[in-house]
């Protein structure tokens, strides 16, 4: 499963609530658990991976088995601010402090359709905040105050370098593929 990375257009798209719970939302769930857990994130949300669907999933603290997924989630109530270390896997290499409710609850339903809800603080929380925001196509860069993000003004420059240089790449992957195709009607 490939994680998008800024700034792919996917990730500002708004991701529609999950309405089937069937094998294909658990596969995606699965899936989304272990690239969090192979590339040590702490949160991964279903845009993330180009699928616009309300399902994120979270750890505490990366360590396979202790992960939970949240389909629909909705936040109940907060509590508190707290400014931490925040990154994001479609973000390589960037760490800004960012101020966020320090407690909160959220409702959400498992994979199976069934309704939760769980409190949660710290890490955790700002995990959950984090991914929700990705639900609706909202990034870390957008949290960023504008002296942050001038300090990574760099590393953001590198990583649309390199989704241009990829999507240039993927064009001509293409082009090549239907010339080659035309090529082969044209010989008997
Ligand atoms: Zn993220």
């Amino acid at each position: 499963m490939e994680i998008r990375l800024y700034p792919d257009p996917v990730l500002r798209e708004r991701s529609a609530p999950v309405e089937g719970f069937d094998q294909e939302l658990a596969d995606l769930a699965a899936g989304m658990t272990q690239a969090m857990l192979e590339n040590r994130g702490l949160g991964l949300a279903a845009p993330q991976v180009a699928v616009l669907k309300r399902l994120i999933v979270v750890s505490p603290d990366g360590e396979a088995g202790h992960e939970t997924v949240l389909v629909n989630p909705e936040v109940v109530c907060t509590e508190g601010w707290e400014e931490a270390d925040e990154g994001c896997l479609s973000f390589p290499g960037i760490y800004v402090k960012i101020g966020r409710f320090a407690r909160m609850a959220v409702r959400y339903q498992d994979v199976a359709g069934r309704p939760h809800e769980m409190e949660a603080e710290g890490l955790l929380a700002r995990a959950i905040l984090h991914e929700i925001e990705h639900l609706d196509g909202r990034l870390l860069v957008d949290r960023m105050s504008p002296v942050q993000q001038m300090a990574q003004r760099r590393r953001l420059r590198e990583l649309t370098t390199r989704y241009e240089r990829r999507r240039k790449q993927a064009l001509r992957i293409q082009e090549t593929a239907s010339s080659g195709g035309d090529a082969s009607r044209r010989n008997p």
